[in-house]
Order: C-alpha cells, then structure tokens, then sequence
C-alpha cells in the first residue's frame, strides 16, 4: 500500500502540496524542512554507519536485495503503470538492480576497494627518519541521489548511485523522480523494512518525493551533503553541477548526462555486413523507446553504396517497429522537439519516420554529409528518443574530422574486419580520447555491470571525467583517501 508520503529517517512524512503521478495517485511534494530534517539525520546515521563494519553492510545490501525481489510482483505492476514500460523490461531492472546491490556486497567484502597502502616507519633513514603511513579509502558522509526517469529501479531509490554510495558506508538522501513515485515508494519501503530489521541507523535512508526543482536545489547545497549522484538531461545536471561549484563548500557533482554515442564504420565492415550492422543499429536505436543514454544516435560511415546499403537496411528494420510510449509526456515532448530541431536543418535529410503524439514515439532516421554535420551544431547533440542521423563522410580523413569533432562521449563504437585493422588503429586513439567505453562490431546499448565497466566520460557525457555511475569502480565516487600518520595501531580504522 503506498502512503504517498517521504520516507525520513523511519518515519513516513507528509504534509504541504501535493502532486499527481501519471496513475492519478497522489503524492506529497518534499520541502526544505524534510531535506533538512533527512539530511540532519543521516548527518547522525554516519557517526555509525561510517564506521559499520563491511560485513554488516553487505549484510544490509543482500537484505534489500532480497526484500525488493519480494515485493518484485507489486514493484512491477506499479512501475509498468508509471512508466509505460513493458512488463518484461521491468522484471529485467529489477534483475539488475538487486543484482548491483549483491554484487556491491560481493565487492566490499573482497576489500580490494580500501586501496590500503603501508609505507612502515623508517626512524634511522637520514638525513630525516620516516615517520609510519598508512593509507586507506573512507566514505565521505551523507550523500544525495537524483533518480533517474528512464532507469526506474536500476539508476533510482536502491539504483547503482544509492548501492554504490550505501557499500561505502555513506548515508544516503534520494530525491525521487516523478515520473516514478510510487514504484520509488515501494522500493523505499523494501529498504526501510530492512533497515527497521537489522536495527540501522534509520538516517542512513531517506526518499524524498518532488516534482519540482526546489528539493534538488536544497540539497546540494546542504552544508552537511558531501557528493551527489545525477541521472538526467544536461541542462539539469549542469544547473546542479554550477551549484554544487558555486557553494562555500564545493562538493563533488557525479551528473551522468547523457550522449549521441557514435558508432564508426570502416570500409570492409561496411562492404560486408552493412545490411547487418544497419538491421543492428536499428535494433539499438529502438530498445526501450530510445530511452538510454548509449543510445547510438549517429552513424558515420564513407559515402557510396555501402553507406545507401546499411541506410536501407535501417530504415527497413526502423519502418517495423510500432509507436513505443515515451516515460513522460515531458520527455516524449522533448523527442519531438528534437527531431524538429533535425528536420529544420537546412542540409539534413529525412529519410524516414510518422508524426507521433501524446507520450508515442516513432523512429525518425536522417543522414546528411559530415562536411555540413561539421558545420551545424544542432546535429551534434542528443535527441533523447529514438532517432538516428546517418553521416556520410567523403573519404577516411573527413571520418577522423568527425572523430575528433564529437563532445565527450558515454561510448565510441567501431565497425571493423580484419581488413580495416590499420585504419582502426588509427581511428581508435582518437575515439579513446572522447569516451568512457569503447566498443569494437557491437552496440552500446546494454551496459554490464561489473569490474571493468566505465559508464562516463569526458564532459558532457559526464561532470567527472574519472568517474563510473555504473559497476563496482563506481564506489570511488563516494570514498576519499585518508592517511593516517604514526596513528597508533589501537586509533586506526579496523581495516587497517
Ligand atoms: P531532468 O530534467 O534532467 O531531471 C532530472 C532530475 O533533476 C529531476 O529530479 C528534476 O526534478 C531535477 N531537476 C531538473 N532541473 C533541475 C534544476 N534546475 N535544479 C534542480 N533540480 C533539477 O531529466 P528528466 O526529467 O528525467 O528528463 C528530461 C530530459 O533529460 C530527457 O528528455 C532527456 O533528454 C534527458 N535525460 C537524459 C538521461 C541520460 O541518460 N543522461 C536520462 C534521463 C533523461 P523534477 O523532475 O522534480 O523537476
């Protein structure tokens, strides 16, 4: 049963204006009191929880695992309704998400992530003696989580960000998205039922429930909020990331912003597999309504008949799928006013795609040369849905020119046969230099979570170049490196 209220601290909250979500229920709009009264108690919370032991918190993380797989049948009915997405895609996050909250419980327990350094005591070295150095990783202190809108479980209330930052040892303030309140309800009822039961600290988990910017804007400027995790549009992000720079205090602003993801086709691989790679990228282009940040939304290939072949393949593949619904009307807004943006170009062609309406998105494919791609900034940036742009380069130089033009990137992929080796060695520096990840003959949609796994990239992609939101390097963000200097033995941290 969902009460519509924040979770602070244990306690359910109302109060004060309330807004709709898309299934008509109600839910109480957060306030600078509840962001301080949250904030204030997980301020609390870390005086324990910072220095919980890392046995106890995988304990918490596997126990809300397995609370949210509880709730999953209830989790799934509501945030289908929410959101618009299909049954099946939601149990397949609820997979990921409580798969990310073991597999962080798996990681800390290793302990490789302490990073512990010892440089022992050298008291005869001359001309000066060494004193003891040791060095280990702490969490940071509280810490706030923007949900996501297109990630309802699995970048959301118990998403990466908040597994990630609890794994720490850092209490965590969600600021709910409202595309989803209830499903971030029910999850935060998982949470707090574990927390009730394996008495933690309360303040380690609140959900503060907004459909405005003001409880965003609150938080991060809270003296006591140490680093924020952000999902979302780079307008927002770099709204909050200027705030967060702009305070007495800056704190670090993780704001994964999203990307055009290019894919890169040599020669060969587009002599020999363009109708394949075309039917592929379509196929990428459409998953989830186009609704992912490694959404590959451009395609640079040398112009010629391969190129008209994977063009053709694409549009073929595109002109089967049905209108898909959008996670808002906001955002299915948006899409439109993107693809707008493409079609006023004066050197871009649109090659395929139906008007669409409400919250309905229809695959929208344009090409146009990369010499006017090179010339019109419009192009370059992010149409958030499920629209490609084609680009045709003249010959390999002009490729690289698009290569090295390109904003940072969330992923860079490259097609190639053996034959285009050389040309790939060439083009891949260049592409390492934009992305988080590099892909080579696939398609950046579906990102594994895991150890090797970089979902970032140089801004815009993301705020913090050295940073993941997404696999178990991602717990960096809310760590700093202590050094503990002649500290006796019995003071240091248990850790060490
Ligand atoms: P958004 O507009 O970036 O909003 C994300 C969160 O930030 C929401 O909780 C929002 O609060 C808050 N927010 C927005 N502007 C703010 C500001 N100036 N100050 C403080 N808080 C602020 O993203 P969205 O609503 O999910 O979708 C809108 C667009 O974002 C999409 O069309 C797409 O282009 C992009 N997007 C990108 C990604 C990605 O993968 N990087 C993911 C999702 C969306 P309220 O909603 O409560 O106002």
């Amino acid at each position: 049963m969902l009460t519509g209220n924040h979770l602070i601290a244990g306690t359910w909250v109302g109060g004060g204006a309330r807004f709709a979500s898309a299934t008509a229920q109600e839910f109480s709009a957060g306030t600078a009191d509840h962001v301080d009264a949250a904030v204030q108690a997980a301020e609390e919370a870390f005086a324990s929880f910072g220095w919980s032991t890392r046995t106890e918190r995988a304990t918490l993380l596997r126990r809300i695992a397995d609370e949210i797989d509880a709730r999953g049948a209830d989790i799934t009915q509501i945030g289908t309704a929410e959101t618009g997405l299909p049954t099946a895609r939601l149990e397949g996050e609820r997979g990921r998400t409580t798969g990310q909250l073991r597999l962080f419980a798996d990681h800390i327990e290793q302990g490789d992530y302490l990073d512990r350094r010892h440089d022992p005591a050298l008291p005869n070295r001359a001309p000066l003696p060494r004193p003891e150095l040791r060095m280990i990783q702490r969490p940071l202190g509280p810490v706030a989580v923007f949900g996501a809108s297109n990630f309802p479980l699995a970048f959301s209330v118990a998403g990466g960000d908040t597994a990630a930052a609890l794994a720490a040892g850092c209490p965590v303030i969600v600021k709910g998205h409202p595309a989803h309140p209830g499903t971030g309800e029910l999850v935060a009822q998982a949470i707090d039922a574990v927390i009730q039961a394996t008495g933690t600290h309360p303040g380690v988990f609140s959900l503060i429930q907004s459909d405005g910017i003001e409880v965003g804007t609150r938080l991060v400027q809270h003296p006591l909020i140490r680093a924020v995790g952000f999902t979302g549009s780079l307008a927002a992000g770099r709204a909050l990331f200027d705030l967060c720079a702009q305070r007495p205090e800056p704190i670090p602003f993780f704001g994964e912003l999203g990307a055009v993801n290019p894919m890169f086709l040599l020669p060969a691989a587009a002599a020999n597999r363009a109708e394949d790679i075309g039917t592929g990228w379509a196929g990428s282009l459409t998953m989830g309504a186009g609704q992912f940040c490694t959404n590959p939304g451009i395609a640079v290939v040398l112009a010629g008949p391969d190129a008209a072949r994977f063009g053709e393949a694409a549009q073929a593949a595109l002109a089967d799928t049905a209108p898909q619904t959008m996670l808002t009307e906001g955002i299915a807004d948006a899409y439109r006013a993107g693809a707008q943006r493409v079609a006023d170009s004066p050197s871009a062609q649109h090659l395929m795609g139906q008007p669409c309406s409400g919250r309905e998105a229809t695959p929208q494919l344009f090409t146009v040369s990369a010499a006017d791609w090179l010339q019109e900034n419009p192009l370059q940036h992010e149409v958030f849905g499920p629209l490609g742009i084609i680009v045709t380069a003249s010959d390999l130089t002009e490729l690289h020119e698009v290569a090295r033009k390109i904003d940072g990137q969330l992923t860079c992929t490259l097609h190639f046969d053996a034959a285009d080796t050389s040309q790939a060695a060439a083009l891949l520096p260049l592409l390492e230099r934009k992305a988080g990840r590099v892909l080579a003959n696939g398609f950046p949609t579906g990102v594994e979570v895991c150890d090797s796994m970089v979902h970032g990239g140089p801004y815009p992609a993301s705020t913090n170049f050295g940073a993941t939101s997404v696999g178990t390097l991602s717990i960096r963000r809310f760590l700093r490196p202590v050094c503990y200097q002649n500290i006796p033995v019995s003071l240091l941290p248990e850790e060490l």
